[in-house]
């Protein structure tokens, strides 16, 4: 019997009656788009971040364009990104027209080098988006201060990190705009695509609702170029359910991930994924650094552990960049380019039993 990489079924049985109940009022108030939950959910969101307004839309991706367009990110812009993520943090400055310029990644971490970023800042450089990568919060004092001194927006991609903390303080109150994605593999995901943008800037806010429907400040009376943003109302009742469940899969998760890591400890050629004092991660991922990782993951597989790469390649070696279909700039890449060749992702999910973990950490073992 192989072990699924995630299974969804169980944290369904917890909520399906409720979430079948608030569905049943949907059919019933017919409010598919803009409906009562969606402010709900907002409600609830920024209660569980702690900042003062959150924007439900979407998807995670749409989330980023909304936020750089709401900072007036716009062509001939520059924004440094992190080499090392997922492409949607690099393709939604390409989608305002600006440009990315790529920065590396610090190995301890996973997330955007903050001594790196100064270099890479030219008189074109508007905004700064780190990824709190796998599901750790990056270095916001850090980033944070740099952005004051070159008056650069901070725009935290939380898509894997919603929950996550830093001390008392929650990914996505880290900076001046946040977003995250609902997809249904992220920590807290919904049952179809979703995100949100995270801020405490009320102007700020009001920009985003307005971006989010097309513009508009009332009905008919466009005052922006925005898009169709919005998050159907299905959506947030199943996150307002899943949202009532996730403060305690926190912690199930970082149970999962100690029992990996003292399961795996004595391994001298397994670099496992380290949590810094001060953070709690949420794991999106639990990411170890082998050699030979791609003969370590076919092993695996032969042995029925599904394991992921993320990612491949560093981001500037996509082929729209390195084809020039797209623009960017490369201003450091190395370690990057060094994680995707090394980094093995290992199945993770709250409700994963015991026996499968442990069928996980003794595969890896006997493979490595
Ligand atoms: C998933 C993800 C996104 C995009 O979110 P979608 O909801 O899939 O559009 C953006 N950035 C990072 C780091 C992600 O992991």
């Amino acid at each position: 019997m192989s072990v699924p990489y995630l299974n969804l079924a169980p944290q369904y049985e917890l909520i399906k009656e409720k979430v079948q109940s608030r569905f049943q009022q949907i059919f019933e108030h017919t409010q598919f788009i803009m409906g009562p939950e969606v402010f709900e959910l907002e409600e609830s969101l920024k209660s569980f971040v702690g900042c003062q307004q959150a924007i439900v839309c979407s998807n995670g991706t749409v989330a980023l364009q909304m936020a750089l367009m709401a900072a007036g990110v716009t062509s001939g812009d520059e924004v440094i990104v992190p080499a090392f993520s997922f492409f949607a943090t690099a393709e939604a400055v390409n989608l305002v027209g600006a440009t990315p310029v790529f920065v590396d990644v610090h190995a301890d971490d996973f997330n955007i080098d903050p001594n790196k970023i100064e270099q890479a800042i030219t008189p074109q450089t508007k905004a700064i988006i780190p990824v709190s990568l796998y599901g750790q919060t990056f270095d916001f004092e850090a980033i944070n201060a740099l952005a004051q001194k070159h008056h650069l927006v901070v725009i935290e991609d939380a898509a894997q990190s919603f929950g996550a903390r830093h001390k008392k303080l929650r990914s996505g109150n880290l900076s001046e705009l946040a977003t995250t994605s609902f997809f249904p593999a992220k920590p807290l995901g919904g049952y179809g695509d979703g995100g949100a943008v995270f801020t405490n800037n009320e102007d700020l806010a009001l920009k985003l609702r307005q971006i989010r429907d097309h513009g508009s400040e009332k009905r008919y009376h466009h005052i922006h170029i925005g898009m169709n943003g919005r998050l159907n109302t299905f959506q947030c009742a199943v996150l307002l359910e899943k949202l009532s469940l996730y403060e305690k899969e926190i912690e199930l998760r970082n149970d999962k991930a100690q029992f990996y890591t003292h399961g795996l400890k004595g391994a001298s050629k397994i670099q496992l994924p380290k949590v810094h004092d001060d953070n709690k991660s949420v794991w999106a991922q639990y990411t170890i650094q082998v050699d030979n990782r791609d003969l370590v993951q076919q092993k695996l597989k032969d042995l029925g552990i599904p394991t992921s790469v993320h990612y491949p390649s560093a981001l500037p070696d996509q082929p729209v960049y390195t084809h020039q279909v797209a623009s960017c700039r490369v201003s450091s890449t190395d370690t990057a380019r060094e994680l995707s060749q090394r980094v093995l992702s290992l199945p993770l999910y709250p409700y994963m039993p015991k026996e499968d973990q442990e069928k996980v950490i003794l595969s890896l073992l006997k493979v490595i």
